[in-house]
């Protein structure tokens, strides 16, 4: 005997992998009414990634930026089922989800496989490291909340083995040499968040080691944020140039060691750099489970980035009933959570539409056996009816503008404005954020906790205590 699940026989089974972006957003819209849904991720929470690394300095506090998925699905007409598990198969033929638990404490069964009929595979994507040596032993990663915490630990670790009695000045400076590799948004908005930290609350707590604080940001490419508008570049260059932040360009990192970074220069040559702490932020990369389901469509799965999707996000290759949604995906838009929430919710719609599509599909097949005259004029109406439903609405993204965190009070925006671009930054962009993400934070609970976090931080500081 498996799990309870809520199951109507006459409704058919929507199996959700994933609870991030576009899987919480696509159950906050979905009418539950049409499908038995399950939901199966191993984190049994959503995470708001763009306060994760506020979350890595002590700014906020980890509880405040998740949400327990049974928060969204206890408010929803039918129950929905909930399983923390890892999806390990997909088989699209036999229309099955093979899924373990993956956590530190399991029952006697902690492997199953269920039947679907759809299959939405919301999975997301895992840190790129390239393979580089020592990137996975000894860097910190900012993509899962585990990660904020670690860093946040090993950060204070640096700081307390600095202050330690009888520390060489030069063992000082290393371990107080904060590298964050990767200048796309992440590594960014990390850099400032950290600068902040050092800035508001090192030199009241330890005075004696501010000034040997260093943080660099290493890019492999000509620019830090590619994806914003020259001039907002050129605005973030000017304010970690203020901060005292290193922005290294056109420099690679080769590899990691327990104590320092191997840089390749512009000019090819290789540096080692001692540092106290490596945070990796070079960008995604497809999770195996994804891959692995790509590769049972070798003709019609072949790009690289990710999972390729028709315009109404049904994977390409598997008949109609597998949709994929966000990073997971390779499509034209970025990998964002903007994207990933707006196709969420598209894919509620469609869903709602194939739920009607499928009823009058089965009412039309039962009136089959029906004797003829008096079922004629329904069958004619249903089959009118479906020819309406036949056509779905393909996917169509609206950018709402790009915003990023840049530390000292201040951000960065490119908005789309009146069929143009507004690009600003400054403390009225940083207040405009605060307030943007306070808003898009999914429930009044959440908005609550981060609203605290920031009054108490201004009240009293971060706190320093390690865990
Ligand atoms: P995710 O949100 O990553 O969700 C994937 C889900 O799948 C997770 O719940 C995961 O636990 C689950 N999962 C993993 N493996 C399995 C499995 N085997 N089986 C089942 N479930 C599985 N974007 C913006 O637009 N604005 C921002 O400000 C912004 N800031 C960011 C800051 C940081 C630090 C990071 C890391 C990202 C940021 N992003 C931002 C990008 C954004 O977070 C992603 O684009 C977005 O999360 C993608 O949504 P998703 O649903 O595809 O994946
Ligand atoms: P990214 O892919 O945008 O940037 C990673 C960067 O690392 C790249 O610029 C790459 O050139 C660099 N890099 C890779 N390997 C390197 C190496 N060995 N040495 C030096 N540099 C190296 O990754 P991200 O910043 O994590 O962002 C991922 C996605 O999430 C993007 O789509 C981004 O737009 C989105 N995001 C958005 C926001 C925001 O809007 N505020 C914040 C965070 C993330």
């Amino acid at each position: 005997p498996g799990p309870q699940l809520p199951h109507d026989p006459s409704k058919k089974t929507l199996v959700i992998c994933g609870s991030g972006w576009g899987a919480t957003s696509l159950l906050n819209s979905l009418d539950t009414e049409d499908y038995n849904v399950i939901v199966v991720s191993p984190k049994n929470y959503f995470l708001f990634t763009p306060l994760l690394p506020s979350v890595a300095v002590g700014t906020l506090n980890p509880r405040s930026i998740i949400q327990p998925t049974r928060y969204v699905t206890r408010h929803k007409k039918r129950q929905v089922t909930v399983i923390e598990a890892s999806a390990t198969d997909v088989d699209p033929v036999a229309k099955t989800v093979t899924f373990a638990d993956t956590s530190e404490i399991q029952g006697a069964v902690s492997n199953t496989t269920i039947p679907f009929d759809y299959l939405v595979f919301a999975v997301g994507a895992e840190v790129q490291t390239f393979n580089i040596p020592g990137v996975r032993e000894h860097a910190c990663f900012m993509k899962e909340l585990e990660d904020a915490e670690k860093m946040q630990r090993h950060f204070m670790d640096c700081l307390e083995s600095a202050a330690f009695p009888g520390q060489t000045p030069e063992e000082i400076r290393r371990l107080l040499h904060m590298v964050v590799v990767g200048g796309g948004p992440t590594g960014v908005e990390l850099s400032g968040e950290l600068h902040d930290f050092l800035e508001e609350d090192l030199r009241s707590w330890y005075p004696e080691l501010s000034e040997s604080v260093r943080i660099t940001l290493v890019e492999a490419l000509p620019s830090v944020l590619p994806m914003f508008s020259k001039q907002l570049i050129d605005y973030t260059e000017s304010t970690f140039k203020e901060a005292k932040i290193d922005i290294l360009t056109k420099t690679m990192v080769k590899e990691v060691k327990e104590k320092s970074v191997v840089l390749q220069m512009p000019d090819k040559s290789i540096v080692e750099v001692p540092c106290g702490l490596v945070v990796w932020a070079a960008g995604n990369t497809l999770r195996k489970v994804t891959r692995d389901l790509m590769a049972k469509f070798p003709h019609e799965q072949t790009n690289r980035r990710g999972i390729t999707v028709d315009e109404c996000m049904r994977m390409v290759g598997a008949n109609g009933n597998i949709f994929a949604i966000g990073d997971c995906t390779a499509t034209s838009y970025a990998p964002t959570a903007q994207v990933a929430s707006q196709e969420g919710a598209y894919l509620a719609r469609v869903l709602q539409q194939i739920a009607k599509k499928d009823e009058l599909e089965a009412r039309l097949k039962a009136l089959q056996t029906a004797p003829e005259p008096e079922v004629q004029e329904e069958r004619a109406q249903i089959e009118k009816r479906l020819a309406k439903l036949e056509k779905i609405r393909p996917f169509k993204y609206s950018h709402q503008g790009s915003l990023a965190y840049i530390g000292s009070d201040r951000a960065i925006a490119d908005l789309p404005f009146f069929n143009g671009n507004l690009a600003t930054g400054g403390v009225a962009t940083f207040l405009f954020w605060r307030s943007a993400y306070l808003t898009t934070l999914f429930s009044l609970r959440n908005r609550t906790l981060v609203a605290t976090d920031w009054i108490k931080v201004k009240l009293f500081g971060r706190d320093v205590s390690r865990e």
